[in-house]
């Protein structure tokens, strides 16, 4: 359960509260550093009540917003689930990408990273068709095996890889293209697999090809330093 006490103490079961922090990035424990104030809030009785947080690892402030669920003497009850008012920006080696790819992808984990789950998977919808545009029909199925050998490794359920492969590989003809839905669980899902999907097809190549660029460039004269970048 999680509630503000009569002394203006935040409370929260098990464990408290983790989040993946928006500015180290580590998952961690949340500490309230600000709490309004009891006597306030059952003045006013707010729908939702807005929490600061110190970050266990970094000490920087992290803001959730939850659901008031009751008003008590006692205790102000609050939903378990919460907004993160500011999420950890998602990175990913973007320049290996391909210009369109690069920039579908782009807003695609800035739909992520704002909690918009379906414009989410919308954009990776249009990422993969950009890829595969790329690749052609060959890389396709390449890509569909990748998935396949994702699914076995991270042991994904199969609803979870069945919502995922229908973002991905799903025709453009279909009228309901996101079903199952995308809820929060399912989208971090999608992310793994839609940046080892872009890994595989591009990021991986680019690098082995610049790992044999300096090796010939050493071979070719008796440079014995590695050329800058
Ligand atoms: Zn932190």
């Amino acid at each position: 359960m999680v509630y503000i006490d009569k002394q203006d103490e935040f409370h929260a079961d098990f464990n408290g509260i983790t989040v993946v922090c928006p500015h180290c990035v580590v998952h961690s424990h949340l500490t309230a550093s600000g709490v309004p104030r009891f006597e306030m809030l059952m003045r006013q009785k707010p729908k939702h009540v807005g929490i600061a947080f110190r970050c266990d690892y970094c000490g920087e402030p992290v803001f959730l917003k939850f659901l008031a669920r009751s008003y008590a003497a006692q205790r102000i009850e609050l939903a378990a689930s919460y907004v993160e008012i500011e999420r950890a920006r998602e990175e990913f080696a973007l320049t290996y990408l391909p210009l369109d790819t690069e920039q579908l992808f782009r807003e695609a984990l800035a739909c992520y990273s704002a909690g918009c789950f379906r414009a989410f998977s919308a954009m990776c919808r249009q990422t993969a068709q950009s890829v595969f545009r790329e690749m052609g029909e060959s890389g396709k199925l390449k890509l569909f095996d990748t998935l396949q050998d994702v699914r076995k490794l991270a042991e994904i359920d199969e609803e979870t890889f069945n919502a995922v492969r229908n973002v991905i590989f799903g025709a453009d003809s279909c009228p309901w293209p996101l079903q199952p839905e995308i809820d929060a669980l399912r989208a971090s899902v999608l992310l793994e697999v839609m940046k080892d999907l872009l890994y595989q097809a591009f990021v991986r190549k680019s690098k082995l090809l610049q790992a044999m660029a300096v090796r010939r460039y050493l071979a070719s004269s008796d440079h014995s330093a590695v050329p800058e970048e």
